[in-house]
């Protein structure tokens, strides 16, 4: 059966009789109907009606390396037919999560030998939340269990990643969320800095709320801090760059672990393999997922610093967590193939070098004075742009999130694919985007704030 053999309409009706989507409202889905991607080829996706749309989040923060890549498909028909699947539990393994292993190991900071895998990064954080508490339990120190998150952080959709994240909305379906995990403010300057205050001394602030947490648990209370290098799902917030640091000396200064979620600024989006290496950590846990192999199959890797690897096989015994698809032989065999191809196109090095610095310019040079446009920020291929009524008071237009949904809007119908997260627009881009593909993307950008700006005003 294929999906040609339909109509839209029709194709559309049985999606809103039998598909429950992921952070839709099913209601609007079903008046609305739903926009179905049905192919897609090197930066852009295509709609059933062939509608061609440059697809600025790269799928889900995920399709790095960008849509068609043959290889990717290839090696995942061979590795079907060899082995399509076989589990990694009771003392055996198949060679691709090994490979895989090895690999990750040598792109990885020093100190992180060991990997964890799972299907989604969700999962990755679950393992990693277990982990982390297991680790103090085996070191004798059970009570050492709290985790340190932030406001806004996004770690994902099973209970635990959603008790970890700081979603405010989520937490309010979660009708008990896993306990002793605290959150604290999130280095958000556009909103948190205060008049006069610089930005480094903001940085200090927000991570001076970490260390208050700290306090107010007690050290010996506290198992890690959690969180994402760069905020994503929450709205792309780049903190200063005097928060790293000083997280760092604060985890160590009181025995904290230190968890990075790098799910989307894992493999190549910020410019270095990991964006521990360009913010110079060496996190004990670093959660990955989606570019692992650029969502052409669902993997997680959740990379194990040496300090918790070594309690773990020394005094661990066995380690009673792991999931059916542990190491998909398949899923590992894409991943393998999609880091070549970063590594061979230089993927990474283009975003540090070229196309990162170009974005930061282009985005501020075209859209920075736009009417409507409070600020651009951005660090590597990742980059927010706040929407606000006002440039100077950086007022918002009334109803949250209805401003940036709007502008969202114009941009999807000008074949601009991008995200709002409440008054904040963000872009993630496949990392193959070249300076032409960011002009062309600025082009679009600018036409949807136009049109928006048009529309909110005459609305005001
Ligand atoms: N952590 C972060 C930082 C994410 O952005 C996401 C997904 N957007 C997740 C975890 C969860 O990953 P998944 O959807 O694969 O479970």
């Amino acid at each position: 059966m294929t999906y040609r053999n339909f109509s839209l309409n029709q194709l559309q009706e049985m999606d809103a009789a039998h598909h429950l989507h992921p952070f839709t409202d099913h209601e609007d889905l079903r008046a609305a109907g739903s926009r179905i991607i049905s192919r897609a080829n090197g930066p852009f996706v295509y709609d059933t009606e062939g509608r061609e749309i440059l697809d600025g989040m790269a799928g889900l923060w995920c399709v790095n390396v960008g849509y068609g890549r043959d290889e990717l498909a290839e090696v995942a028909h061979e590795q079907m037919k060899e082995l399509p699947y076989y589990n990694s539990f009771f003392r055996c393994s198949t060679p691709t999560p090994v490979l895989l292993s090895q690999r990750l190991a040598e792109i990885a900071p020093a100190n992180i030998n060991q990997v964890f895998y799972g299907s989604s990064g969700s999962e990755a954080n679950d393992t990693a939340l277990r982990l982390v508490r297991h680790y103090w339990a085996l070191e004798g120190k059970p009570e050492k269990n709290r985790i340190i998150s932030r406001n806004w952080a996004y770690h994902g959709s099973t209970v635990a990643a959603t008790s970890l994240g700081g979603m405010g909305a989520m937490h309010g379906q979660l009708y008990g969320a896993v306990p002793n995990i605290d959150h604290v403010m999130p280095p958000y300057a556009f909103e948190l800095r205060e008049a006069g205050e610089s930005d480094h001394d903001f940085g200090l602030r927000a991570a001076k709320a970490v260390e208050d947490a700290i306090l107010e648990a007690g050290p010996e209370n506290v198992a890690a801090f959690i969180g994402e290098p760069v905020m994503g799902a929450g709205g792309v917030k780049i903190p200063p760059e005097s928060y790293w640091p000083e997280i760092d000396r604060i985890c160590k200064k009181y025995d904290v672990l230190l968890m990075l979620d790098e799910v989307i600024t894992g493999y190549g989006r910020t410019g270095a393999w990991f964006a521990a290496e360009r913010l110079g950590l060496q996190p004990d846990t670093i959660t990955t997922a989606k570019a692992l192999t650029s969502g052409y199959q669902p993997l997680s890797a959740l990379l194990v610093g040496d300090r918790i690897a070594e309690t773990l096989v020394k005094k661990g015994g066995e380690f009673f967590h792991g999931y059916t698809y542990s190491g998909h032989p398949v899923a590992c065999a894409v991943a393998l193939k999609n880091l070549e191809i970063i590594e061979r196109e230089g993927l990474v090095e283009r975003v540090r070098t070229d196309t990162g610095p170009y974005l930061a310019e282009t985005l501020q040079a075209r859209l920075g004075g736009h009417g409507i446009v409070g600020e651009v920020r951005s660090f590597g291929l990742m980059a927010a742009i706040e929407i606000v009524a006002d440039k100077e008071t950086r007022k918002r237009f009334p109803g949250e999130g209805a401003a940036a949904s709007c502008v969202r809007d114009h941009a999807i119908d000008g074949g601009m694919m991008m995200r709002a997260v409440g008054d904040t627009m963000i872009l993630s881009p496949p990392l193959i985007w070249t300076r032409e593909t960011i002009d062309m993307a600025c082009d679009r950008i600018e036409t949807a704030l136009n049109r928006a700006e048009a529309e909110l005003r005459k609305g005001g």
